[in-house]
């Protein structure tokens, strides 16, 4: 019976002892991580790591002044999906490895809008169970992050920016904090900008940026224009600037496909794009339409892609160059309809020009560049990309032969290739565009000396660049000339 006590007693003891020692048990160990500041967007992880990964409760709150946001508040005893979850505990946490749990939240401006600038305070708590779930541990840490909510400040320093749809304008402005992202934005498409010094503009001033942009022949010509800057926390303001729209009245044409053309084009194409599979390769029509919308679509997005590959710095000097005696042939976004034994059977913009001279002609570079491309290119058939930095960049294409590798610098003149009728050409003849931002562009402003020293050298040269020549871009521009000839043009007629 004594003995009987003796045990009890000692089972008491001992309970009460790992019962205190419990308590003394260490809470589950919490990390904060997240960006030094959060602006519109941003993010704030929350890693725990309790044995099992088992926890009785996470709590996650932001908190600024009197305001507290809850971020995460959930009993979360089964983590993760396990059997016995309700639906919503622990939704939103991954698990990382056996005993570490993790929670990402949103914390910018979009995902909580009563969010101020200044500071707030990450609170987090996390409970675990401890002694089979009879008592429990619990750690607290909090963490502070910077709110910052004024976005970059941007202006534009150039004057007189007169846009032809179809064509290219360039704005100089200047974007504070300078490591914004920042550009100008037609519509939808955003223009990047570079810096100032890669045109030549001393980098006094590491804000000055450029950015060339274009109004596309399919925009709208009443399409928003602005410039932008957006730091890397979401925030994001814009700049308005003077500019006159020239609206351009688009041809229409008509290209007849007979079965002759079909029988040489199609054929060629497919063998030479094996990604590209057609339903029924002997079906030349079906083929053939497949090629000119969908392989079309496809080889323009490789187009835009290789607009990446641009130099921050202007490549080019001077007026680009138009093949020599070459005749145009089609004109810069022909509206065209495809014609098959009289019925109509497609439609595309032509996005070029076509020009023609002699068989195989030397096909020479408009301007100073690097290779981007040389290649086959699907319907561009054998195809040369030059890029001319800040994203313009010119296309050779239809080539019968290519002389260039890509990475290499080409001088003005220099021998790209041969010309020829490869991919979707009618004859020998060279497909030739100007790209800005990967889209096409049309090609005349840049065969200007005229356009090219108002509407570019010009503004450069108000920004501070030498006008003697030299560096960036600069044949001899004479800013007196240059001015009387904006002023004729800015005059009513
Ligand atoms: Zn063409």
């Amino acid at each position: 019976m004594r003995i009987f006590l003796f045990v009890i007693v000692l089972c008491l003891l001992a309970a009460g002892g790992a019962w205190i020692h419990a308590g003394g048990a260490p809470g589950p160990v919490i990390e904060i991580s997240g960006p030094e500041a959060v602006g519109q967007i941003g993010d704030v992880t929350v890693a725990v790591v309790s044995p099992g990964g088992d926890l009785d409760r996470l709590q996650i709150a932001l908190v600024q002044g009197e305001r507290t946001t809850p971020l995460f508040d959930s009993p979360v005893g089964a983590v993760a999906g396990a059997p016995g979850a309700g639906a919503d505990a622990g939704a939103g946490i991954e698990r990382e490895g056996e005993d570490r749990v993790r929670v990402t939240r949103s914390i910018g401006k979009r995902a909580i809008p009563s969010l101020v600038g200044g500071n707030a305070e990450i609170q987090v708590t996390a409970v675990r169970p401890v002694l089979f779930g009879l008592r429990q541990a619990t750690s607290t840490l909090a963490a502070t992050v910077e709110v910052r909510l004024i976005p970059p400040q941007v202006a534009v320093l150039s004057l007189h920016h007169f846009i032809n749809q179809g064509g290219s304008e360039v704005v100089v402005y200047r974007v504070n904090p300078p490591d914004s992202d920042s550009g100008v934005r037609v519509g939808e498409i955003e223009y990047p900008g570079f810096p100032a010094s890669g045109a030549g503009i001393p980098a006094a001033d590491p804000g000055l940026r450029v950015a060339f942009f274009a109004l596309l022949p399919s925009q709208d010509v009443a399409v928003p224009i602005q410039v932008f800057a957006r730091d890397p926390i979401g925030n994001e303001g814009t700049g308005s600037f003077d500019f006159r729209v020239f609206p351009k009245q688009f041809r229409d044409s008509r290209i007849e496909v007979d079965d002759r053309f079909l029988g040489r084009v199609v054929p060629a194409i497919l063998q030479n794009t094996p990604e590209f599979v057609v339903e029924n390769p002997s079906d030349l029509v079906a083929s053939y339409l497949r090629i000119n919308r969908d392989l079309r679509k496809l080889n323009n997005e490789k187009i835009s892609s290789l607009a990446r590959e641009t130099s921050p710095e202007i490549l080019w000097r001077g007026p680009f160059k138009q093949l020599l005696n070459t005749a145009v042939e089609a004109g810069f976004a022909d509206q065209r309809t495809y014609v098959y034994q009289g019925r109509d059977i497609d439609h595309q913009v032509h996005l070029g020009f076509d020009l023609a001279s002699t068989m195989a002609a030397p096909v020479v570079a408009a301007n100073r560049g690097r290779v981007v491309f040389a290649g086959w290119l699907g319907i561009y058939g054998n195809c040369v990309i030059v890029d001319h930095g800040m994203g313009l960049q010119s296309l050779y294409a239809h080539l019968s032969s290519i002389g260039v590798q890509e990475s290499q610098i080409v001088e003005q003149g220099a021998e790209l290739g041969r010309s020829g009728a490869t991919g979707l050409a009618g004859g020998d003849h060279l497909h030739f565009t100007m790209l800005l931002g990967g889209n096409a562009v049309t090609p005349i402003d840049w065969w200007s000396k005229q356009w090219v020293e108002d509407r570019v050298l010009r503004k450069f040269i108000e920004a501070g660049a030498p006008a003697d020549g030299g560096s960036a871009a600069m044949e001899r521009v004479d800013p007196e000339a240059s001015a009387q000839r904006l002023a004729d043009r800015v005059a009513p007629r």
